[in-house]
């Protein structure tokens, strides 16, 4: 160790042959200290500059964690997307194989259901980011899943509203045989019979029922009384004809009386009137017709509501026997 001595500098005069102390004036001391000055700011500023280009702050630290958070929401996000994409595939499969099909409705076509959005700069305002691409596809997802999803409710009314035509078409087409217990006292079927007053095989257009006069009868399906549509209807004597909509028609023929007037709704199961014998009859019965599209077709399609099979099996057999009709 050897003592640390105070800082003065020293020459020696060869005049003199003596050392002589250097006085240092303030302004030299001056220079000196911005020297060391000057030299300290550059180190500093070189340090600074490596710190921020190699180093990251406390702030980008915490930015850049933050930045790690919205990544990891927006693949969660992506994969809760992709498993309701699952779910609303299977309801739009569930509607176009059964709903639709139930109400006789097309499926809804695919470019429908998946179109794609137009517009390739829909998208170009994520473009540019580090993310971007992961952004972009969650944008995307969520858009085509709306879309998905629209159309998906879209199919929901229509289905509906078909549901509840399809509820009020149900009440209306005729369904039940028009007196009671009527299916096991038909009397003649519909086809070519013998003509029960020109005794010719004349075309019989509809079913009859035989039951004392006076038994009631009954409207088959929801409608409007309507006026006989007039040339069919001479012979039927006091008759009822009621339109339920949906192109069906049906005719009570030979009534003894009748109970409801023209333009009066009636419904299924409803007291139209009573058996008689009045117009071309030869016994009391009720002739019954039902019409599709103007056409005349077999009321035996039309007793489903009433009859097990066994019935229905029963009542074909009686009403395709040829008998002489009344
Ligand atoms: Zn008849």
């Amino acid at each position: 160790m050897f003592k640390r001595r105070k800082k003065h500098q020293y020459h020696f005069n060869t005049k003199s042959l003596t050392f002589e102390k250097v006085k240092v004036s303030i302004k030299e001391k001056f220079k000196k200290f911005l020297y060391i000055a000057a030299a300290g700011l550059v180190f500093a500023t070189v340090v600074l500059l490596i710190a921020y280009n190699f180093l990251n702050s406390p702030k980008e630290k915490m930015l850049q964690r933050e930045i790690d958070q919205y990544k990891l929401q927006y693949e969660i996000l992506n994969e809760r997307m992709d498993k309701l994409d699952l779910v609303v595939k299977d309801m739009e499969n569930r509607d176009d194989n059964i709903y639709r099909v139930v109400f006789e409705a097309e499926p809804i076509p695919s470019s429908v259901r998946h179109a794609g959005f137009g517009g390739a700069d829909r998208y170009a305002k994520l473009d540019g980011y580090d993310n971007s691409k992961l952004i972009e596809s969650t944008t995307k997802k969520l858009d085509i899943l709306s879309r998905e999803l629209y159309v998906q409710s879209k199919s929901y009314d229509d289905v509906l509203a078909l549901a509840k035509d399809k509820t009020k078409m149900m009440a209306c087409i005729p369904a039940i045989v028009p007196i009671k217990g009527g299916a096991l006292k038909i009397g003649s079927g519909f086809g070519y019979r013998l003509h029960p007053i020109y005794k010719t095989l004349q075309m019989h257009p509809g079913i009859d029922f035989i039951a004392p006069r006076g038994t009631p009868i009954f409207a088959t399906g929801d409608g409007v009384v309507q006026s006989p549509p007039g040339n069919y209807l001479t012979g039927y004597g006091i008759c009822v004809v009621i339109n339920h909509g949906y192109g069906y028609e049906t005719l009570y023929g030979h009534m003894s009386r009748r109970v409801v007037s023209e333009g009066a709704v009636v419904k299924r199961g409803q007291l139209i009137g009573y058996i008689g014998s009045t117009g071309m009859s030869t016994a009391p019965h009720l002739h019954y017709e039902v019409w599709k599209s103007g056409a005349r077709i077999n009321p035996v399609n039309y007793f489903y509501n009433d009859l097990t099979p066994a019935e229905y099996q029963k009542v074909l057999e009686i009403s395709s026997k040829v008998n002489q009709s009344f």
